[in-house]
């Protein structure tokens, strides 16, 4: 079971495209069902109208997702309980710091009480009593990977101060609720990979095999993004679009000149 799990803060782009084109893409290549997640947490920078827009754009290109799309922001229900079981087994701990006063990783203030202050989010902890918690694990596309989460990324956060679910704890709940399997997305992505094994193993949940795709980068060499102000796709020419993401992915040129038709060849040459 494969997923494309987009956050409606813009419509897609070119960037964007190459995840989306590459998860389908290993989806189909190993017979599998392809999912749409809307991830709509972070309720004011996401909206409707960009919703709609990428599910246009995933129509127009031929990229056909099986069932009816998820949608985070209806999902509360499922990230308290996911929460409450981490927090009964002590695995959480209120903090009240504020973000002005954790400008890097987290100097564990709250980790042993409030001392005063008053509870704003939730952390998760990143080790055991003394002990750091060191990740290793394999990437389909990168290979060998490790990160020390004690010391890299330090206790983070499952719910913000203003209530938010974090994309952490959302990401993994719905990725074991769905039944992913297969994880493809881009690489801005990676250094996440180890804060959501480590969810998974705590809440007992498999853990899907990742693959994160090289970023497509904008003139100066930053990476795309909405942020950095990125152009929707142009998609007058979906074939013309597919085929510059397929070029990103070390696919060779694949002749159609319809997506379905351009898609079914794409999908015999993925590499699996
Ligand atoms: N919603 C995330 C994004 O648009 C992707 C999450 C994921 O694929 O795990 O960047």
């Amino acid at each position: 079971m494969g997923r494309f799990a987009p956050s409606p803060t813009g419509p897609l782009h070119e960037g964007s495209l190459v995840a989306a084109l590459a998860s389908w893409l290993d989806a189909r290549f190993h017979e599998g069902r392809w999912l749409v997640r809307i991830e709509d947490v972070d309720g004011p920078r996401c909206s409707p109208a960009h919703t709609s827009t990428i599910l246009g754009q995933l129509r127009r290109l031929g990229l056909d997702w099986d069932g009816e799309p998820v949608y985070q922001s209806e999902r509360g229900a499922l990230y308290r309980q996911a929460l409450e079981e981490l927090s009964s087994r002590g695995w959480t701990y209120p903090c009240g710091c504020t973000r002005k006063e954790v400008p890097g990783i987290y100097p564990r203030t709250c980790a042993s009480g409030l001392n005063g202050k008053t509870a704003r989010s939730t952390r998760l902890r990143t080790s055991r009593g003394e002990e750091e918690i060191v990740l290793d694990w394999h990437d389909r596309w990168l290979g060998p990977q490790r990160q020390n989460l004690t010391r890299e990324v330090g206790d983070f956060v499952l719910r913000r101060a203003d209530g938010i679910w974090a994309y952490q704890l959302a990401v993994v709940v719905d990725d074991a609720e769905q039944q992913v399997t297969h994880v493809v997305r881009g690489q801005d992505l990676v250094d996440n990979t180890p804060r959501q094994l480590h969810l998974q193993r705590l809440l007992g949940y498999p853990h899907p095999a990742y693959l994160h795709t090289p970023l497509v980068l904008a003139a100066d060499g930053q990476k795309l993004s909405k942020q950095t102000g990125a152009t929707a796709l142009d998609l007058s020419d979906p074939v013309g679009a597919l085929q510059r993401a397929a070029r990103v992915l070390g696919l060779p040129p694949i002749p159609g000149s319809k997506p379905a038709v351009w898609l079914e060849q794409a999908a015999r040459v993925w590499p699996g």
